[in-house]
């Protein structure tokens, strides 16, 4: 039996999986920001999640770059306390089995090439637009190489623009992503309903994709998270056309097949 965990900025999502190979019984728990509060409630819903059972490993996601060696998450600019802790150590230690960790939108990626909408694609582009904006390139279903990790989402769109949460200015999340548009427009992102306001969020995503296009030149872009459930995406293919000018041929835009369960199977792939 194995444990699979997709850690985001705000939810946490852990399930079981019998085989190593397909997802079983699931849930989800508000990821807490203190990290040691943290490890006990993933033990608590794991233990619950499993009957108490021996694990026989485990995988999962963390929203941010890990270090190099994958032990821990080092800059995840929405869960602040958690960067440079032991986790991959931590985890081994309360549950006695081997753990591997990734990357939260890679592994979304690798779980959309595998098991999702980039199925049969050699090029596969997953970007996720959630709390955060995530995103990694799959070459011939494994994650492409990378020395420091993607992320796409700290591409600069506007120069000297709005605040983003790591520090920068004018990126990507900062104007598409659930805590950017909190911190634009003062309230919750799924409480915004003006058409005008997706429409402006659907334009700059867009502008992000561009760039995306012309520098990881994908046969497919699939867009996931849960504010891309708001982002009219007929818009952003619309305003995408537009400006991705270069290529007679674009890379198909669509939704994520597995949604929010996309890091889980992910995870799978990385279960030794
Ligand atoms: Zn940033």
């Amino acid at each position: 039996m194995f444990l699979v965990f997709d850690i985001g900025g705000t939810k946490t999502r852990l399930a079981i999986s019998s085989d190593g190979k397909t997802i079983g019984a699931s849930k989800v728990i508000p990821t807490n920001p203190d990290f040691e509060k943290a490890m006990e409630e993933i033990k608590k819903g794991a233990d619950e999640l499993s009957g108490y059972q021996k694990l026989d490993g485990i995988s999962g996601g963390v929203p941010g770059p890990l270090n190099k060696e994958k032990t821990m998450v080092i800059g995840a600019p929405n869960l602040k306390a958690w960067n440079n802790k032991p986790f991959k150590k931590e985890l081994e230690s309360l549950f006695g089995c081997k753990v591997n960790l990734g990357n939260d939108a890679e592994l979304a990626a690798l779980g959309e090439a595998h098991f999702g909408a980039g199925m049969g694609k050699k090029i596969v582009v997953y970007m996720t637009i959630s709390t955060g904006v995530g995103g990694a390139r799959v070459v011939s279903g494994k994650l492409d190489e990378n020395s420091l990790g993607f992320e796409p989402g700290h591409q600069i769109i506007v120069p000297d623009g709005e605040p983003c949460n790591c520090g920068g200015k004018g990126h990507l999340q900062s104007y598409v992503s659930g805590s950017g548009l909190q911190s634009l427009k003062g309230i919750r992102a799924e409480e915004i309903k003006d058409p005008e306001v997706w429409d402006q969020v659907a334009k700059y995503l867009s502008i992000g994709l561009n760039n995306v296009s012309v520098f990881w030149s994908p046969d497919i872009i699939i867009l996931g998270g849960s504010v891309m459930q708001s982002i009219p995406l007929e818009s952003v293919k619309k305003y995408f056309e537009e400006y991705l000018t270069i290529f007679k041929n674009h890379p198909e835009l669509v939704l994520s097949k597995n949604g929010d369960l996309s890091g889980l199977y992910g995870a799978l792939t990385l279960l030794t």
